[in-house]
């Protein structure tokens, strides 16, 4: 178990988001009232600190962070927020990752379009310079064009003895072939429904099982399944399931896997079971689901 003045460290995507959220799906070449329309900070990683911040553990994002209006709106966010970012990366020559998300408030579906092409990654080199002493955990959003950089970010971890008892976690979200090199470098190990279709799995009870093999020894594998809710498979080959818990109404599905994600390193932070890290994995993200935005999640 962790002591408490000791942090979280999520390495990802800190994102722009302008979201839209209207009632039902709009045709195209249309011009169409909509509901709402605000900015949001998102992106894994930094919606991940969002809600370990509100769970009550002290976190850090490590992202990189450009130098235009957007990212002036995001540091002043995560300000606000209270979740520390002064080791973000400065990229001033890069642009902030942007993402236009479309919600249909009448089932909560989001459709995302993003942008990150003039966007940098955190590098091996800087992520060096990140001192571990103080952190108990390091969670890495897997990013496809960065799994190099990553595999050398958590071997530094490995090697560094200030870092001993460190416990890496890794998210595979995106349905790439090169996502595959991360599934061996956490102690957890969180796959997406869309990372397990991809790779083969009808299931997420067959997406544990199958994935169990493939990463490395005393490692627990976790997925979540959307309205199924998750599932986990220890080292020892047990396999926990957990059901999703629907709110009344579901309006807002972005963010529930980060959320979800939070919710059980939250647990596992504090010294929970497998077990009960995914059932409050499932009840975070249910109530996130039935919610506008990530506040006030507890
Ligand atoms: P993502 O946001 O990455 O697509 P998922 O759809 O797998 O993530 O959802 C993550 C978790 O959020 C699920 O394990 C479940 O607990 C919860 N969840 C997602 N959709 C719903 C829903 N419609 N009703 C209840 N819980 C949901």
């Amino acid at each position: 178990m962790a002591s408490s003045e000791q942090r979280v460290v999520c390495v990802g995507l800190i994102c722009f988001d302008m979201i839209t959220v209207c009632d039902g799906f709009p045709l195209e070449d249309t011009d169409t009232p909509c509901r709402e329309q605000h900015w949001a900070r998102g992106g894994n990683a930094s919606n991940n600190c969002t809600v370990l911040r509100q769970l009550g553990v002290p976190c850090e994002l490590v992202g990189t962070l450009a130098a235009d209006d957007a990212a002036k709106f995001l540091r002043d966010d995560l300000s606000t927020c209270g979740i520390p970012h002064d080791r973000c990366v400065e990229d001033p020559a890069g642009a902030t990752p942007t993402a236009f998300i479309i919600i249909n408030a009448l089932n909560g579906s989001r459709t995302i379009l993003h942008e990150s092409t003039r966007a940098s990654e955190v590098t091996a080199a800087q992520f060096a310079d990140v001192d571990l002493r103080g952190c108990a955990w390091v969670h890495f959003e897997g990013r496809s064009r960065n799994v190099a950089e990553m595999r050398e970010m958590v071997a530094r971890i490995r090697r560094d003895d200030a870092a001993d008892s460190v416990v890496v976690s890794v998210e595979l979200e995106k349905p790439r072939r090169e996502m595959e090199q991360l599934l061996p470098l956490g102690d957890f190990v969180f796959v997406s429904k869309e990372f397990a279709v991809f790779s083969g799995y009808e299931s997420m009870r067959a997406a544990v099982e199958g994935l169990r093999e493939k990463v490395r020894g005393g490692a627990t594998v976790i997925c979540p399944w959307g309205e199924e809710g998750a599932c986990a498979s220890t080292s020892d080959g047990t396999v926990f399931t957990a059901a999703a818990e629907p709110p009344e109404k579901v309006v807002d599905t972005i963010g529930a896997g980060d959320t979800f994600i939070a919710a059980c390193i939250a647990q596992l932070y504090k010294g929970a079971s497998v077990e009960a890290a995914i059932q409050a994995g499932c009840r975070v993200a249910g109530a996130k689901c039935g919610q506008m935005g990530l506040k006030d999640l507890k």
